[in-house]
């Protein structure tokens, strides 16, 4: 989901944070493979995507509990979707592609995001919002399996921790045998 996926770039919120978008050019590297190709970004329009990114986490956190959705976020969230100009197009293969329409992209790309987080929140998709069971992450991350039981928002970062971590305590339990 591009929206989830979009505030997991800062992970570990609780724990020890790490930024994934720490500078404008890994934004744009992290738009590129998200399908969402810009040409450049400045300070000012990363500083925009991560006031975003928060407001979608906030949004998404109330959510997944079912609480009520905070004001700022939603006109945050809003302000966002209104402003850009990404159309979206239908290629010869059948995929849907985004066309965005300003010289640099970013508010064009930063507003297909805050579309995707609308969509999810409202529920128009087919899953569950749901907060990552690690408690270091608690990321809300959109649950689109079968039985909507996913605890952890990535199998291969939280889920993985969360295995060792219970293979090593495992590990301590066996008594070693005498050598
Ligand atoms: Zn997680």
């Amino acid at each position: 989901m591009l929206a989830t996926s979009f505030t997991g770039t800062l992970s570990e919120r609780h724990g020890n944070a790490v930024e994934r978008i720490p500078t404008p050019q890994r934004l744009v590297d992290w738009l590129a493979v998200s399908g969402l190709s810009v040409d450049s970004c400045t300070t000012a329009q990363l500083d925009l995507a991560r006031e975003l990114r928060e407001a979608i986490h906030a949004a998404a956190t109330a959510a997944a509990i079912q609480d009520a959705l905070p004001a700022p976020a939603v006109q945050v969230i809003n302000d966002y979707s209104a402003q850009g100009r990404a159309a979206a197009i239908l290629t010869p293969e059948g995929k849907r592609r985004w066309r965005l329409s300003s010289a640099s992209g970013v508010e064009d790309a930063l507003s297909v995001i805050a579309a995707d987080a609308i969509s999810i929140i409202a529920g128009e998709r087919d899953g569950k919002l749901a907060l990552c069971a690690s408690p270091t992450c608690r990321a809300a991350f959109f649950d689109t399996s079968q039985s909507r039981t996913r605890k952890w928002c990535d199998m291969n970062t939280c889920g993985n921790r969360q295995k060792k971590a219970r293979f090593n305590a495992n590990q301590r339990k066996i008594p070693r045998s005498a050598e």
